[in-house]
């Protein structure tokens, strides 16, 4: 006989918000985003009435994209990477909760609006100056250490794994967050990308910045990526006061 379980999806707009139960088969390897491809294709509730399909968000579907972040249990993570078999055992439950991050502003249902985090990228210049007067050829050659350094930073996803779990990041605070200091330790490792380092620098410090860190270190332990992001704040929290010392010896040299 087919097992059930209980999705438990928050639904609803800025305006309106409620959960929303529907009881759906069980079947080996089925991640959540499956789960709610389910109650798309028969979206009746426990109720037994026909409501309308929850929204989410998904692209890739192999933790590339970052679009279908979403809280299971209460945990920030990427939906198609979450086996409903494995958080039913782990739980000990037959019921799944999802909601949509806190951090960002409402959409509707499991959607949010992430654009903080691309403004947060453009804050601190996360990108490299290319100049198309010259002929590009082959890059600068990388000592292959600091590739490896660079590539586990080059793979965030922009997901807001981290953004959601640090306490730091709340209505009362501008904090800018542990992914976009990561992305000033990427771009600053960059051997053209280092010719604008002091702007990123310069970018995490003051209100927002930072020194806002508290070293609660719950990013590191939901990034999908495994991005070193403590390490990250703390490398950077050194090369922020470097430069402001640096600010200090030569203030024509300091930058807004
Ligand atoms: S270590 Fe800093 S950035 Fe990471 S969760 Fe804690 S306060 Fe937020
Ligand atoms: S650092 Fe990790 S958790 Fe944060 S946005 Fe990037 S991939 Fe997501």
């Amino acid at each position: 006989m087919s097992q059930t379980y209980t999705l438990k999806i928050y639904r609803g707009t800025p305006d309106n918000q409620y959960w929303e139960e529907f009881e759906l088969e069980q079947r080996p390897y089925l991640n959540i985003t499956a789960a709610l491809m389910d109650v798309q294709k028969n979206p009746v509730n426990k109720k037994g009435e026909k409501v309308t399909p929850p929204a989410w968000e998904q692209g890739c579907l192999e933790v590339v994209c970052g679009s279908c972040s979403m809280l299971v249990n209460g945990r920030p993570v990427q939906a198609c990477v979450i086996l409903v078999e494995k958080v039913l055992k782990a739980t000990g439950s037959n019921v799944i909760t999802l909601a949509p991050f806190t951090k960002f502003p409402l959409v509707k249902d499991l959607v949010v609006d992430r654009g903080n985090m691309f403004e947060n990228l453009k804050k601190i210049h996360a990108w490299v100056e290319v100049d198309d007067a010259l002929d590009r050829g082959f890059g600068p050659k990388v000592d292959p250490k600091i590739q490896e350094e660079r590539y586990i930073l080059s793979t965030c996803i922009t997901c807001g794994c981290c953004t959601e779990a640090c306490p730091q990041i709340n209505p009362r605070s501008n904090f800018i967050g542990p992914a976009p200091i990561s992305q000033v330790r990427l771009f600053n490792a960059h051997p053209t990308g280092k010719h604008s380092a002091s702007d990123r620098l310069h970018a995490l410090m003051g209100e927002g910045g930072i020194t806002d860190c508290g070293n609660a270190q719950n990013c590191v332990q939901v990034c999908p990526k495994d991005i070193p992001l403590t390490e990250s704040i703390s490398l950077m929290g050194r090369k922020v006061a470097g430069q402001a010392i640096r600010d200090l010896l030569n203030p024509a040299d300091s930058k807004e």
